[in-house]
C-alpha cells in the first residue's frame, strides 16, 4: 500500500465535519460543522434532537412537506420536497457549543451549504468563513448574496471527495 499523501488544511477539517456527521442519528440527513481558528480545532457539531429528547432513530423523523425549486434548476418547476424538522441543525448546534470569543475571526466547516435560518446565524456570530461541500440550491441564493453583504468568505473545496461511508445514501 503506498503512503497517504498528506492532506491539506481545507481537506482535514471537512474530513473532520464529515467524522462528527456520522453521529447523527437522523436517517434522513447527516450534517456535521467544526469550527476552526487558525489551524486550531474549537469545536464539533452535529443535527440532531435536543439532549435528553427521542431523537429520530427513536422517535421517528418530523416531516413536513415544502415545495421547493426543481433540482433542474428550470424556472418555475417546483417539486414536493418532504424535510425532516425533529434536529436543530449542525451550524446552530455549534454556536450552541463554542463561544463567542472563539468565533471572531473563525472559519466554519460543514458538510453542506447552509439553510437561510443557519446562514443568517452563523452571518451574526463573528465568523469570517464558511466552508461547505454538498449544495442547497433551495437557498443557494439568497444565502450567497447575503454572504457577499457580509463580507464572509462562502466556497467549497475543489474536487474534495468526502472520507469513504460518512455519507447517508439517497438522503434528499
Ligand atoms: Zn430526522
Ligand atoms: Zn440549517
Amino acid at each position: 500500500m503506498a503512503l497517504a499523501v498528506r492532506k491539506d488544511w481545507d481537506t482535514y477539517f471537512m474530513d473532520i465535519a464529515f467524522m462528527a456527521s456520522t453521529r447523527s442519528r437522523c436517517p434522513r440527513r447527516h450534517v456535521g460543522a467544526v469550527l476552526v481558528q487558525g489551524k486550531k480545532l474549537l469545536g464539533t457539531a452535529y443535527n440532531g434532537a435536543p439532549m435528553g429528547v427521542p431523537d429520530c432513530s427513536e422517535a421517528g423523523c418530523m416531516i413536513v412537506e415544502e415545495f421547493a425549486p426543481a433540482p433542474s434548476g428550470e424556472p418555475g418547476v417546483m417539486v414536493k420536497k418532504e424535510r425532516c424538522i425533529r434536529t436543530i441543525h449542525a451550524e446552530q448546534n455549534l454556536l450552541l457549543f463554542t463561544d463567542r470569543i472563539d468565533r471572531e475571526g473563525s472559519t466554519v466547516y460543514v458538510t453542506d451549504q447552509p439553510c437561510w435560518t443557519c446562514a443568517n446565524m452563523l452571518a451574526n456570530s463573528g465568523i469570517v468563513e464558511i466552508v461547505f461541500h454538498r449544495g442547497y440550491p433551495k437557498d443557494h441564493d439568497k444565502v450567497s448574496a447575503l454572504m457577499a453583504e457580509r463580507r464572509i468568505v462562502f466556497r467549497t473545496i475543489p474536487d474534495y471527495a468526502p472520507p469513504q461511508d460518512t455519507e447517508v445514501k439517497d438522503a434528499d
